[in-house]
């Protein structure tokens, strides 16, 4: 099969026929129809990540079950499906409880083992992670969701839990920041997009940002929030991952506010400060968000088969594997309003 490549940390990552994975025991082999890239692509190029050299990235997909390993019960060759980057071991106690998200075992296509950036992947326990694509909803949205959109979703719904009428800022407004604004309107939220790109704030606002705060324009992010939001944000989203869109978000919180963090904060320059002074004084809610897990997904499949939740909205670009091998070294200086999208069938 063709797939994209890298040999080395850093290393031109290229478009190179692999042998075809087979199915592990109670996993499948996907055939991809779509996969996402990320910036979670980029940090596991960049060495943020433990992987396996040569690796192949992409944990974002849709598609197609090729093959099925000893012991499946649920899934057939033929299903249309998807999968959680964080896949859970199915086993253990937090997978049997419906938490796979943060499973001890877990494994990632395209960090723990080959990924989809390529015409076939391997999943494992596929009983416990596999989700069936409803017909109505293409491959491409259901890979749009595989990450930032569940993601964000179970930040807003699950962690925060957003209710009619909140004020929410998110900053960064990239692929989880845009799932963000269009989740945190559908479930009744006033937002607030805060980002340094013009572009993507526009695309913010057709999305449903009340508001859009430029960051080369006001330098003072959570003065401006407290101006539009009476006073500070109920919640917060830093979607960027950074010491200074962390501390932002915390500090453009009102008293007793919810922030999420869901941008990964890599140690690169060691662990970023944060207010926490300010997080004691108000008592600030400071949340984790990784992922989500396979049985919550159906909620947000109903919701977007009928029409409620867009993720195809945040699609930018469909390109092939050889684009895709080009841009990955790239990905963290991409100024890209929206998903990129990739399909392994081009060339
Ligand atoms: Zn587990
Ligand atoms: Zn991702």
């Amino acid at each position: 099969m063709r797939a994209v490549v890298f040999d080395a940390i850093e290393g031109q990552p290229e478009v190179r026929e692999v042998p075809e994975p087979s199915a592990p025991p109670g996993g499948v082999v996907v055939r991809v129809m779509a996969t996402g890239m990320c910036r979670s692509d980029w940090h596991a190029w960049a060495g943020h990540d433990e992987i396996t050299l040569p690796h192949v990235p992409g944990h974002e997909l849709a598609g197609v079950v090729a093959s099925l390993g000893a012991g499946v019960e649920r899934w057939a060759v033929g299903d249309r499906v998807t999968v959680p980057f964080v896949c859970g071991c199915g086993r253990c106690d937090w997978c049997r409880t419906g938490q796979a998200q943060v499973c001890p075992e877990q494994q990632q296509p395209g960090f723990t083992h080959w990924g989809s950036f390529a015409e076939y992947v391997p999943l494992h326990a596929a009983d416990t992670n596999l989700v069936a694509i409803p017909d109505p909803v293409g491959f491409e949205a259901a890979a749009g969701l595989g990450c930032r959109f569940a993601t964000a979703y179970r930040a807003l719904a699950g962690r925060a839990k957003v209710t009619e009428g909140e004020w929410v800022t998110v900053i960064g407004a990239g692929g989880v920041g845009l799932s963000a604004v269009m989740i945190a309107r559908a479930l009744g939220g006033r937002v607030i997009a805060v980002d340094r790109n013009p572009a993507a704030l526009a695309v913010a606002a057709t999305l449903g940002a009340e508001h859009t705060l430029l960051t080369t324009a006001v330098p003072d992010v959570p003065a401006a929030v407290a101006d539009l939001a009476g006073g500070g944000s109920h919640v917060t989203v830093d979607a960027v991952g950074s010491a200074q869109t962390c501390a932002d978000a915390i500090l453009s919180l009102r008293r007793r506010g919810r922030h999420v963090q869901v941008g990964l904060l890599p140690p690169v320059d060691g662990h970023p400060r944060v207010p926490m002074a300010r997080v004691i004084g108000w008592e600030i809610d400071v949340l984790g968000s990784h992922g989500m897990a396979a049985v919550d997904y159906p909620e947000v499949m109903a919701l977007i088969a009928a029409g409620r939740l867009e993720p195809q909205r945040l699609i930018e670009r469909t390109i092939g594997l050889s684009a895709a091998a080009e841009l990955l070294p790239v990905f963290d200086r991409a100024t890209v309003a929206g998903m990129t999208m990739i399909d392994p069938r081009l060339a």
